[in-house]
């Protein structure tokens, strides 16, 4: 049994968080997948790599007995959420999900919402010039646009790209202006995008507005049935102070619970 707090990250929420729980003096392992080749580190303990699967993740959890898991994973991280909400219900390691409101569509948004990847490249398949910002993994789903498309990600991908593709390398947080600027220099028609939320990337949306574009926003996938959710880091800050030991316990130790 520890205090220790073990928060699934990889996300700037994430990031926050173990700061902020680190100020507060507890004790904060972070676990990161390791698949951003210099990802920006958190405050606290880290840990890097998969735990394999939702077995090898509740094999952790018996082992070291965190006080909580908080799964601030990003909204389509949608494996390691559901090892997560596996894992912890079978050791009764407490868990929360904290994940970022999706964005919402403003005056003037010219938004459309599809449930996939493939159907994001179905939306876009005639377009002259596309914005593409869904990230490394699954960009292969786009491989067979004709158009030009500006395909940006934080490290390069390793799936087939479209043949008339740019590939960009960038980290945000990114401003309306050079987001503007950028979709005129490349004569950007349509945005497709992931529904992330949060502020780091939102300004290609406000640029997409400000030049009148459409935008193709891929669905969230489904959260887990029957685990606490909350949208702000200060919300599971406040959660982790609410954990209370019970005294119960399992074979495996004694546990705290909400
Ligand atoms: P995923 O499909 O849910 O996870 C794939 C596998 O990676 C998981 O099964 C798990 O391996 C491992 N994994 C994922 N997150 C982990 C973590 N925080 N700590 C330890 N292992 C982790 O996730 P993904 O979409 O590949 O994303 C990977 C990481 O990048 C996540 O941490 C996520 O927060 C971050 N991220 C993702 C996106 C996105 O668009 N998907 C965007 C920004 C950041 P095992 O099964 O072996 O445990």
């Amino acid at each position: 049994m520890s205090g220790q707090v073990l928060v699934l990250g990889g996300t700037g929420e994430a990031r926050r968080l173990a700061a902020a729980l680190v100020a507060g003096g507890a004790d904060v392992l972070s676990s990161l997948a390791g698949r951003v080749a210099d990802p920006a580190l958190p405050e606290g303990g880290v840990r890097v790599g998969g735990f394999g699967g939702a077995d090898g993740l509740a094999g952790w959890l018996a082992e070291h007995r965190p006080r909580a898991v908080v799964d601030a994973t990003h909204p389509f991280a949608a494996r390691i959420t559901a090892s997560a909400a596996v894992a912890a219900a079978r050791t009764g390691v407490p868990l929360l999900r904290l994940q970022r409101p999706g964005w919402t569509r403003g005056p003037g948004d010219r938004w459309t919402y599809v449930d996939s990847l493939d159907e994001a490249a179905g939306a876009v398949r005639d377009a002259g010039s596309v914005l593409l910002t869904t990230g490394r993994q699954g960009v292969g789903a786009f491989a067979g646009l004709t158009g030009r498309v500006l395909v940006r990600s934080v490290d390069p991908p390793d799936e087939p790209l479209p043949a008339r593709a740019v590939l960009l390398l960038a980290r945000g947080p990114f401003a309306v202006d050079d987001e503007v600027a950028l979709m005129r220099e490349h004569g950007v028609e349509v945005v497709v995008t992931k529904d992330s939320g949060g502020a780091m990337t939102e300004a290609k949306l406000a640029a997409a507005r400000a030049l009148g574009l459409p935008v193709v926003l891929v669905r969230r996938p489904p959260l887990p049935a029957g685990v606490e959710v909350v949208a702000t880091v200060a919300e599971a800050v406040a959660w982790t102070k609410r954990l209370r030991w019970t005294g119960a316990g399992t074979e495996d130790g004694p546990s705290w619970t909400r």
